[in-house]
């Protein structure tokens, strides 16, 4: 079978593998669909050491596929059925992952298409705790955008910084994969949504997303333009993953007693901030990691409800180098998805 895999950093090769054996007991045998592009998948986590990645790795944090077969026991899924699967090997047994806290297993032991084999290939097995059935009327196209790029900003929004209807929020890189989910999300519950972009060609799509506001952060200073917008009051939330080059501008943008929520650090890792101004002001921060079971289920009722993820690219597996070319490039405007 077809996998694709880091051989090396930033190079990734289609290899022939032998398929899985028949799905065990509690197990399901999967045959992907598409697979959703991220940055881990080529580049990692920037800044975390790589010592317990072995390569070649299959990549791919994010698919959808069918259910191919079943093991023994199995009663949720039938063969035919579509499905997309959570990549964080959790141990289903421990308090968090009883409460439905799965991002806080206490024994996870990888994520796939990081420590150990992704979705990038033909056939799978999975636990059938791990997966998660897709509603009517949702492509396999779309579904593989559920498990990342709609439950990680779900879980953001939702369970972290408990976003409210009417609330005002900065969502930073809005034209980004998550960027433009947190867009969309936002202005579902009717929140007034100021995003930026690097890019000026970037506005109007932005906007088409939802944005109400949009900022060029290359030519205007992010925070003070916030402050005018916000008549100098600020916003209830700014959603975070930008990191060094933005936290404390983030900081600034919000009105006291005020949510900040990060899953990202793309521009660096380390910033000093402000104590006094974090006790006077109140803020909240909420440090956020990919996602509960749960959030993928609510990402795909979003997405049967009619919010669609935006998809830049869909390519064929053969066609993979050029897409990872525009990611590479930074032209990419949502989701880049590899069909198998
Ligand atoms: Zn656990």
């Amino acid at each position: 079978m077809r996998a694709l895999c880091l051989v090396k950093e930033k190079q990734l090769e289609v290899l022939d593998l032998p398929p899985p054996p028949a799905p065990g007991p509690g197990e399901v045998q999967i045959r992907v669909r598409a697979v959703a592009l991220n940055h881990l998948d080529v580049w990692g986590y920037r800044g975390m050491a790589f010592a317990r990645r072995k390569l070649p790795l299959a990549v791919g944090a994010e698919a959808s596929g069918e259910i191919a077969a079943i093991g023994a026991g199995v009663t949720r899924f039938k063969p035919g059925q579509l499905v997309v699967m959570y990549g964080g090997l959790t141990c289903g047994t421990c308090p968090a992952c009883r409460e439905g806290r799965d991002n806080l297993c206490e024994n996870i032991s990888g994520i796939m298409g990081f420590h150990v084999d992704g979705f990038a290939r033909d056939l799978l097995n999975m636990p059938e705790r791990l997966v998660v059935p897709v509603p009517a009327g949702v492509s396999a196209r779309d579904a593989a955008c559920a498990p990342i790029a709609f439950a990680t900003v779900q879980h953001m929004l939702f369970d972290n910084a408990r976003l409210k209807p009417g609330e005002t929020i900065l969502v930073h890189a809005g034209g980004s994969g998550i960027g433009s989910v947190a867009i969309k999300m936002a202005k579902a519950i009717g929140c007034t949504v100021i995003t930026t972009v690097g890019d000026d060609a970037k506005i109007e799509r932005v906007k088409a997303l939802g944005a109400d506001y949009a900022i060029n952060y290359r030519k205007d200073r992010f925070e003070g333009e916030v402050r005018k917008l916000t008549k100098k009051k600020g916003v209830d939330v700014v959603f975070e993953h930008v990191g060094a080059d933005t936290f404390n501008g983030s900081l600034l943008a919000l009105k006291p007693g005020g949510r900040l929520v990060t899953c990202g650090a793309t521009s660096g890792p380390t910033t000093t901030i402000n104590l006094m101004q974090l006790f006077q002001r109140q803020y909240r921060i909420f440090g956020s990691f990919a996602s509960s079971i749960r959030n993928i289920a609510e990402s795909l009722d979003k997405m049967a409800a009619g919010m669609e993820p935006v998809i830049d690219t869909e390519v064929p597996l053969s066609d993979v180098a050029a897409a990872l070319k525009r990611m590479e490039d930074r032209q990419v405007f949502g989701k880049i998805i590899i069909q198998f």
